[in-house]
């Protein structure tokens, strides 16, 4: 499937579909769960800092909210679409039900490109999409929180809007907050962390010593440098990471046979996972073309960083050397990719069980809020880890019962969750 028709929402339709079918779910339930429940369009008009003014397209999406608020994060994206937002609305649906936390499915997206813009028209960004939203959104309706491109500082900006608005403070509106203003210890590293959890307990029942094995990276933004630095700590050696070059307006992989430094190349990297190419070359890395950490000859592939990356056209590029992929971004991988996959025995673990370590944490930061009493850093990662764990545990466990693979497993306990949620309320 080439770039071009490349579509994130039949790409999540046709997963669900295919389990739905396997699991002979009820129509109507089908009907509901395979679209949003609601949608938001709405303009942003911002006065930029030249004095011109401009408008942006703005998106919130309630996929479902049968199992608690919708949650999921924002993204500002400028080549965001309204379709790739609706498909990550259901993602995040499944993936609250995969680690049982109480709360629904939502995504929203701005067309933007951040790189470009100052503080200033981020700021007005961030809360023009608030006061679009304000009545429809809120701690017990809808939780945004990070995501693509956008961070604590948004978050913030978001909040303070919708706490003017409303009149009140309403620290639970919305997560990835600052440290001390209502954020959660070890939010930030989350996500990254969370998907080398479920690495570890993939790669224990697979009897493969993590510390004898080799990894290549896809993205070296907030979630990719964390998993490494996790990866890396527990024994493991990274041997590649992509990025996206905003001067290049291209990908370049950085590669060093003898495993990265985590630290030393973060130190090298701007805020928007972009590394240095000049002094990355200085420091010894051989700089290779966009795609080639797909071909390297690792153990373990973590595509961290957007959609529609392992595709027909390349997944045969996979060296037969890998045996697990974790799906750190949302999408990753097309449908018929992952067939191939299938074939070949790859164990690959879902983007919506891999990446679930943010929203865990953002649902811990939630009930902090609600508490206004803010847990130390190793509570938060403890209470994570034994959350990814048994998430992983669960799906592991009904992949081999029942001989699905573990996208199909995740589904199966995602999809079953949300439909007895849909009919004990007497929606269907
Ligand atoms: N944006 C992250 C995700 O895709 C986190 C969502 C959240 O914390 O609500 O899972």
């Amino acid at each position: 499937m080439s770039k071009e028709n490349y579509n994130a929402y039949k790409n999540a339709q046709a997963q669900f579909d295919s389990v739905a079918k396997k699991i002979g779910l009820d129509e109507a339930i089908c009907d509901l769960l395979r679209q949003p429940l609601r949608e938001y369009h709405f303009s942003i008009p911002v006065k930029m800092d030249d004095g011109t003014s401009k408008v942006f397209r703005g998106y919130r999406i309630q996929h479902n909210d049968a199992r608690g608020p919708a949650k999921g994060g924002i993204r500002f994206h400028p080549d965001e679409t309204v379709d790739t937002i609706r498909a990550l609305s259901m993602w995040m649906t499944w993936k609250c039900a995969v680690v049982d936390i109480p709360l629904g499915g939502g995504k929203g997206g701005v067309v933007c490109d951040p790189r470009v813009l100052s503080e200033r028209e981020q700021e007005q960004i961030c809360r023009g999409y608030v006061r679009q939203l304000a009545r429809n959104v809120g701690p017990i309706q809808d939780v945004p929180a990070p995501d693509v491109m956008t961070n604590a500082k948004h978050m913030l900006w978001m909040l303070d809007e919708y706490e003017a608005i409303h009149g009140a403070k309403y620290p639970g509106f919305i997560t990835g907050k600052p440290v001390g203003m209502g954020g959660s210890l070890g939010r930030t590293e989350a996500t990254g962390y969370g998907v080398i959890f479920v690495l570890r307990e993939a790669l224990k029942e697979l009897a493969i010593d993590i510390t004898k094995t080799t990894a290549a990276i896809q993205g070296f933004g907030n979630v990719a440098q964390y998993a490494a630095e996790l990866y890396t700590k527990l024994g493991g050696k990274v041997i590649a990471v992509s990025c996206w070059d905003n001067n290049d307006k291209t990908a370049y992989t950085y590669k060093k046979l003898d495993g990265i430094d985590v630290d030393v190349l973060m130190s090298i990297t701007d805020r928007f996972g972009c590394i240095d190419k000049d002094k990355a070359r200085e420091l010894g890395y051989e700089i290779l073309p966009g795609d080639a950490w797909l071909e390297q000859d690792v153990d373990i592939l973590i595509p961290a960083a957007l959609e529609n990356q392992i595709t027909a056209e390349n997944v045969n590029k996979i060296s037969s050397q890998v045996k697990v992929i974790a799906e750190a971004a949302n999408g990753p991988t097309t449908p018929d990719a992952d067939k191939v996959l299938n074939e070949r025995k790859v164990f690959v673990i879902p983007d919506f069980l891999a990446n679930a370590g943010g929203v865990t944490c953002s649902y811990f930061e939630q009930v902090q809020c609600n508490m206004n009493y803010y847990w130390e850093k190793d509570e938060v990662m403890q209470k994570l880890d034994t959350k990814m764990t048994a998430a992983f545990k669960a799906v592991y466990d009904l992949a081999v019962n029942k001989e699905f693979n573990m996208r199909d497993a995740a589904y199966v306990i995602s999809i079953n969750r949300v439909a007895e949620a849909v009919k004990k309320r007497g929606w269907l």
